[in-house]
């Protein structure tokens, strides 16, 4: 069996991994690259193989750097089965069509500016109708279930505890005389966070094929990032102002929702209103909500003792129109609005963040990474004035940043993994993740004698 280290190869977007195995071709993951643009219109639309060739697809999760080019997979004519779990499935479909939507309005900003300087005109990536042709090829597979992914290629997936739905696969591979199992992590998440189990730990494995992202960092303690959340909304309540939280659609927004929801509910915190503002995020929560299964007991329990959904509650509404969310401005009272972009580069938080960025009382919270340049990295900086839709607005709002809610597990949970498998595995193999910690988690595996542990570069393959 051999295997192609298509993508995420010393890096961390457009997981893409192909596997050659009796005769056929298995895809692990088909992420979107993302870069800068001229590099991300090449990579995503030129594969290193025919996917008319190609035999099914294993998908991991949602995440658009693991499904977000199965659109051109499809395009150019793919037609098998896209393996995945139901809420994943679900999901894929959701996050890919609003991807599509977004590089087609990208695209018309574009345009509009190149047909001023009278340049050539650019196609979007993909299309929202593009997205919407992947649908008919995803296969629904739960958690635990075996299934035949190919010829000789026994799969299952188990819970990564990443975000909803996310998996590792499992193959145990029969080729001729040759049984072998390879373990593919896909996003590994970590114990604690809200809503959702903790990741399945490797068992017996020859090759364990794993993400790395923070290989060279611990991550702090998601208990810990929801008390922070509980103190600042706090404060802020005390001091009459509102709390405005840019934050990804999918994922980060249903675990804030969850934390407020539990803080209310005790007692620990006044209830005030909550608005989920963002037409996504509504969508998304509805498919949480069709997806229990992948609940924490603790959030089972939850919903048991009181009765209470997990993500609905009196205090909490979802907004989708436009005339709901600008009428939000005009209420004074202490407020928790959360909407999207995460990185606070576009979308309705903008409004929010215009709206309430001058009121010393108010406070935004930052709760995941931010890229260089964006509004929500300046915001973190600290910077006093900052550009809004091209006008300049001086921040008198206080900025907090949470760390905690990250969905990847830390480098002593990606070290506890990768030992689970020490004495069997006859290698380990890194990819997600950028060259320090790969370095760094390769080392620490090393000392504790497991090895050898590669790091391929972008199109290597391997026997194994
Ligand atoms: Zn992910
Ligand atoms: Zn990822």
């Amino acid at each position: 069996m051999r295997i192609h280290f298509h993508g995420a190869a010393r890096t961390v977007t457009g997981s893409m991994h192909l596997l050659e195995v009796n005769g056929s071709k298995l895809l692990l993951d088909c992420g979107l690259f993302q870069g800068p643009r001229q590099e991300t219109y090449e990579r995503n639309r030129h594969f290193p193989f025919d996917p008319r060739t190609l035999d099914a697809v294993i998908l991991s999760h949602a995440h658009i750097d693991h499904s977000g080019n199965l659109p051109h997979l499809v395009k150019q004519g793919f037609q098998g089965p896209i393996y995945a779990t139901p809420a994943t499935a679900h999901l894929t479909d959701l996050m890919l069509r609003d991807a599509g939507h977004i590089q087609e309005g990208d695209a018309r900003f574009i345009n509009k500016k190149r047909s001023e300087r009278g340049e050539a005109l650019i196609e979007p990536l993909y299309t929202e109708e593009d997205a919407a042709w992947v649908k008919p090829y995803l296969r629904a597979v739960p958690y635990d279930i075996a299934f035949e992914a190919a010829p000789g290629v026994s799969a299952r997936l188990v819970d990564a505890g990443h975000i909803l739905g996310s998996a590792a696969a499992v193959l145990d591979i029969q080729e001729k005389r040759k049984r072998t199992r390879l373990w593919y992590s896909g996003d590994i998440g970590r114990p604690g966070l809200p809503l959702l189990r903790d990741p399945v730990l490797p068992e017996a494995a020859d090759t364990l094929l794993m993400e790395c992202t923070y290989g060279d960092r611990p991550q702090p303690d998601p208990q810990w990032a929801c008390q922070q959340l509980r103190d600042i909304v706090k404060a802020t309540v005390q001091r009459g102002g509102k709390v405005i939280i840019p934050a990804f659609a999918v994922g980060r927004t249903q675990e804030l929702v969850y934390c407020l929801h539990r803080m209310m509910h005790s007692g620990e915190t006044p209830p005030i209103p909550v608005y989920v503002d963002s037409p996504l995020a509504v969508n998304a929560s509805e498919i949480f909500r069709m997806h229990p299964e992948c609940f924490d007991a603790e959030t089972l329990t939850f919903m048991r003792q009181y009765k209470h959904p997990a993500l609905d509650f009196e205090k909490l509404t979802y907004i989708q129109a436009v005339e709901e969310s600008k009428a939000l401005n005009d209420r004074k009272n202490p407020m928790v609005i959360i909407a999207a972009s995460g990185m606070a580069e576009t979308g309705r938080v903008l409004h929010h963040l215009r709206n309430n960025i001058e009121d010393p009382r108010n406070t935004i919270i930052i709760v995941s990474w931010q890229a260089p340049h964006t509004l929500g990295r300046r915001l973190v900086e600290g910077e006093r004035l900052v550009k809004i839709f091209g006008e300049i607005y001086e921040r008198k709002a206080q900025v907090a940043t949470i760390n905690g809610f990250s969905a990847h597990a830390g480098q002593d949970q990606l070290v506890e993994y990768a030992l689970r498998v020490k004495g069997i595995a006859q290698r380990v193999i890194l990819v997600h993740g950028e060259p320090n910690p790969a370095k760094t988690l390769r080392k620490i595996l090393v000392q504790n004698h497991l090895e050898p542990v590669y790091y391929p570069d972008l199109h290597q393959d391997m026997e194994i």
